[in-house]
């Protein structure tokens, strides 16, 4: 595991704030996520989960562990003639998930272009942006239970999303690690500066 002391947290937040962290691991794979909340080194740490940093402010260092996920891939899961259902590992880019979604014709995720951020940390304020939100197109997602170990599904209804909320940032606040999430587009021609004709 990529485990390490003493790191610093200037190029992991976007204000670039010169803070250090305990401790910090990069976690690849859902046995690694386990192994972190399961060893008795670690049990009794502050935990920060991070995605980008685009929406983190350290003010102080981290007594800790910082963990940076590492989960990538995104996936075309069900064509239909006017429906498209897509997937992405929460470590994906926001940003490069709109414009591969573009690319492929996909309507839906336009106008939230250029969000910084990772896939992942999308739901938990619901991004939002020239009126469109992640709510009108998210299916729903799979997360890992921290208490538990269990990995949960979400549906849309169940994540409790309102402007710039979710119930991750209230009842369900530091509880589950957002792990894959489904969403729902439309299969048009689109006006984007990031679609290619093919
Ligand atoms: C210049 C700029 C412009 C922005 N514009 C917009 C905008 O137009 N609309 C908008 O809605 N937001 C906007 N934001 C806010 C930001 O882009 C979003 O909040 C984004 O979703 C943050 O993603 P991140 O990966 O950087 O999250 P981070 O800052 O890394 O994390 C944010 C929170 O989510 C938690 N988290 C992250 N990943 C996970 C996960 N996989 N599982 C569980 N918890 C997790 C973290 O613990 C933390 O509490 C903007 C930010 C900046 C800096």
């Amino acid at each position: 595991m990529n485990f390490r002391k003493n790191v610093c947290l200037k190029h992991f937040n976007t204000f670039k704030i010169n803070v250090k962290t305990n401790y910090f691991i990069k976690i690849n794979t859902l046995k690694s996520l386990n192994f972190i909340f399961n060893n008795k080194k670690f049990k009794y740490l502050p935990k920060f989960i991070l995605g980008n940093g685009s929406n983190t402010l350290f003010v102080n260092n981290f007594n800790g562990l910082i963990i940076k996920l590492n989960l990538k891939g995104k996936f075309i899961i069900k064509e239909y003639s006017y429906y498209v259902i897509i997937a992405s590992f929460a470590s994906e880019s926001w940003t490069n998930f709109v414009i591969w979604t573009i690319n492929k014709g996909f309507s839906g995720l336009e106008n939230l272009s250029l969000i910084p951020g990772t896939v992942g940390a999308a739901p938990i304020q619901n991004i939002g942006a020239y009126g469109v939100e992640i709510k009108d197109i998210l299916i729903g997602l799979y997360a890992y239970e921290i208490k538990t170990g269990k990995i949960v599904f979400f549906d849309k209804k169940a994540c409790e999303l309102n402007y710039r909320n979710s119930i991750f940032k209230n009842k369900l606040k530091n509880k589950y690690v957002i792990l894959y999430i489904y969403f729902l587009l439309k299969k048009k021609i689109i006006n984007s500066i990031f679609y290619i004709k093919k």
